[in-house]
């Protein structure tokens, strides 16, 4: 547990990328009901050891995660709501495209017990084709009200045939190397594993490539940190200070969570033998924030979020928990209760079960903005009806607060001239015409409706077929 750089380096960008995810919350471990009941997350745990170990540390945490948090809150400032919404494209989604990702595993040995057997390392692929293509048969436990939320990534991951130079391989290399651990006492993430020079292997081309390093991860024999893995360079959901060199693009995870039940996961870690801990940072590697943005230290947990529409606000991560009735975040309107089902949340492997929507997209964004080389085969397979992209959430209808108005917001360019709305009482009485959306907002004015509920009909404007009907309420 002491993977926290301290002193000037930022914290708080290391806490959002890193499968810190998977620091394991002692609290949680051991049994030990959690004293900071404001934050039900072993996390407040594992910075108290710290900060007995180094004292000092949580203020210098503190300071570090506030000035992100500043940085954020200025960004964000800045950009209206309708630009932040605009940040990921959407074109692909109606084109069915399935990306297939080439991997290799890199195996770092010092001992023979971290030399895994290929048959974890053909699990955890199993895993991740599973888990990213919404074929996992624990997708029924996803709770009703997330469930038109789920998404299939269409993203596939398979070993590499050839190596860099062409010649055939099993997308699994091993190496023995001298160093016991790669998990840095007290000096934050090194990524010695990475580089030959440093006992670790090399990647291969990590354009072209997913590497995915496999090593003792352990500091003291602890099992602190179990993955991390860096968004793509540039991406614009993240700092700079969380890019890094291509040479580093890649996912490291701690050997002992590795593949389907990996014997070797026990004691603190026995929750996390269900090879989700890879879902997760490729998860990251794709993009994707912890879906309660790693504030949780601000004085507004709820006030940075992780650009990501259809997870709900959340404060806190899960705790490693499954906590049913957790709400962290009261949202003004349509609250919902914190997605634990969620692969980036801090939750028990057991109750992950979804990628949303939306991640999804900004994934396959990030292949086609950031990781272009990388897919080795796109398919396209068929054209998505705007009718279910309509349904779930791309045209938004709601009154503006502080004006008479009602908007509505067409979200996706390609919808533009292809719905019509219109505007209904309780009674079933038109009070306006079917009006095209042919820009991204339309506004109607309400100024001569009475305060109360009013329905929408949006239309397919080809054949007039009704395909989303909507009530909302009108002050
Ligand atoms: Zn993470």
């Amino acid at each position: 547990m002491v993977f926290f750089p301290m002193g000037n380096v930022r914290l708080k960008v290391i806490g959002l990328f890193m499968g810190a995810a998977m620091l394991v919350g002692t609290a949680q471990a051991q049994g030990v009901v959690n004293p900071h009941a404001d934050e039900p997350c072993g996390y407040a745990t594992v910075l108290q050891q710290l900060e007995q170990q180094y004292p000092g540390f949580k203020a210098s945490y503190d300071q570090q995660t506030q000035r992100a948090l500043q940085l954020d809150a200025q960004k964000l400032a800045t950009q209206t709501l309708s630009n932040r919404k605009k940040k990921i494209s959407d074109t692909l989604y109606y084109y069915d495209t399935v990306y297939t990702i080439p991997v290799v595993f890199h195996v770092i040995y010092n001992v023979a017990n971290e030399n895994l057997h290929d048959s974890l390392i053909i699990s955890q692929l199993a895993v991740l084709n599973r888990d990213f293509n919404r074929l996992n048969s624990d997708s029924v436990k996803t709770r009703n009200i997330f469930k038109s939320r789920a998404g299939t990534a269409r993203i596939q991951f398979e070993f590499a045939k050839v190596d860099p130079n062409g010649v055939a391989t099993t997308g699994i290399v091993r190496k023995s190397t001298t160093k016991t651990t790669f998990g840095s006492a007290g000096g934050g993430i090194q990524d010695l594993m990475k580089a030959t020079a440093t006992g670790g292997d090399d990647p291969w081309d990590p354009a072209k490539y997913l590497n995915i390093w496999v090593c003792d991860l352990s500091v003291n024999n602890q099992d602190a940190l179990l993955g991390y893995a860096y968004p793509p360079y540039g991406h614009p959901s993240w700092t700079s200070g969380s890019w890094v060199a291509d040479s580093k693009q890649g996912v490291v995870l701690h050997y002992k969570v590795v593949g389907r039940n990996n014997p070797r996961a026990t004691g603190a870690i026995a929750s996390s033998n269900m090879g989700r801990c890879a879902v997760h940072e490729v998860g990251h590697f794709f993009g994707l924030r912890h879906i309660w943005a790693d504030d949780q230290y601000s004085a507004n947990k709820c006030l940075v979020d992780d650009y990501i529409d259809d997870t709900p606000l959340q404060g806190i991560g899960a705790g490693f928990t499954c906590n049913l009735g957790g709400n962290t975040c009261i949202e003004s309107k349509n609250d919902l209760p914190d997605m634990f089902e969620n692969y980036m949340d801090y939750s028990t492997e057991a109750c992950q079960n979804l990628f949303t929507k939306r991640q999804v997209q900004m994934m396959r964004t990030s292949i086609t903005d950031f990781r272009t080389e990388l897919p080795i085969k796109r398919e396209i397979i068929t054209r998505m009806r705007v009718f279910d992209t309509v349904v779930y959430d791309e045209v938004l209808i709601y009154p503006v607060d502080t004006e008479t108005d009602v908007v509505v917001e067409v979200r996706n360019e390609e919808l533009l001239e292809m719905v019509d709305v219109q505007f209904f009482d309780l009674l079933g009485r038109e009070l306006t015409e079917l009006v095209a959306l042919k820009q991204n907002e339309t506004r109607f004015d309400t100024q001569t409706w009475a305060s109360g509920y009013y329905v929408a009909v949006l239309k397919r404007s080809s054949d007039g077929k009704v395909i989303r009907k909507q009530k909302l309420f009108v002050d």
